[in-house]
């Protein structure tokens, strides 16, 4: 279960099959263990370093065949079964096998595009384009009101569960301008005094999460109905559900926010 278990191999593969991760007897498969199946690779590429192992990540087809002892999970539960140092070259993974997959052909003049070997660069041999994977910055921010937090839930959260505000960065913007510009949207009020909490990449698909917190300036809570359903402030001590997964910023953001009144008292 530990990331420990990897430590005695020095090479690993992320192998997805439909958006899923493969494991063997919920371990990284290493090469060895991958030559026993004889998979053919619809792509793949080198991961780089990680953990003191060289990895690589690669897609099979959706009809592959596999053997009783691997198991393919979703990538959120690679968080929970390779621990959380693995999981950054899981996301990361997955992000260049989608971003691959949707980048076969060039944008400009709709031929074939081709991998360029030892990066992860896809070319035209056309008209000469190249495609990098992208990344697509967005902000979440704990907003404090005295000892409350804004907490609100969006249509498509699961039953009960409530997040922060947060939102892709739209072009033209400074990340400060899309803070300010999605509370005003999503809750109608007004924020000052934004500070940096800290950022993660978030592969749903392409996402770098960068955290803030902000204090309450002024205005009423007015929900738009359509990203936001419900919203609310709420003390440290009475939050409704919140992200339970350890692996998300936002879960980190209200952790720091609960330590502090907790370690204060
Ligand atoms: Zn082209």
């Amino acid at each position: 279960m530990s990331s420990t278990s990897h430590t005695e191999a020095s090479e690993f593969w992320f192998i997805f099959r439909n958006e899923r991760l493969l494991l063997e007897e919920n371990k990284l498969p290493t090469k060895d263990s991958l030559s026993r199946l004889g998979l053919q690779f619809l792509r793949q590429h080198k991961l780089g370093q990680f953990n003191n192992s060289i990895c690589y990540c690669a897609e099979i087809d959706p009809s592959t065949a596999l053997p009783d002892d691997m198991t393919l999970i979703p990538l959120r539960k690679a968080f929970e079964i390779l621990g959380a140092d693995w999981y950054v070259a899981a996301a990361k993974a997955s992000s260049i096998i989608n971003w691959d997959k949707n980048h076969q052909f060039c944008g400009r003049c709709g031929n074939p595009t081709i991998h360029k070997p030892e990066t992860y660069e896809r070319n035209c041999p056309v008209c000469g384009l190249s495609l990098y994977p992208r990344i697509s910055p967005s902000m979440i921010v704990l907003i404090q009101h005295d000892d409350m937090i804004l907490m609100s839930r969006s249509p498509h959260f699961p039953p009960g569960a409530y997040g922060l505000i947060a939102g892709f960065v739209e072009v033209g913007e400074s990340i400060e301008d899309a803070v300010h510009r999605e509370v005003k949207e999503e809750v109608g009020i007004q924020i000052t005094n934004l500070r940096y909490f800290g950022s993660q990449f978030w592969p749903f698909p392409d996402s770098l999460m960068i955290g803030f917190i902000a204090d309450y300036l002024s205005g009423e809570i007015t929900i738009d109905h359509k990203e936001i359903e419900s919203a609310g402030w709420y003390r440290y001590d009475n939050l409704p559900g919140g992200p339970s997964s350890s692996v998300s910023i936002a879960r980190k953001l209200i952790d720091y926010y609960i330590a502090q009144y907790v370690s204060s008292k």
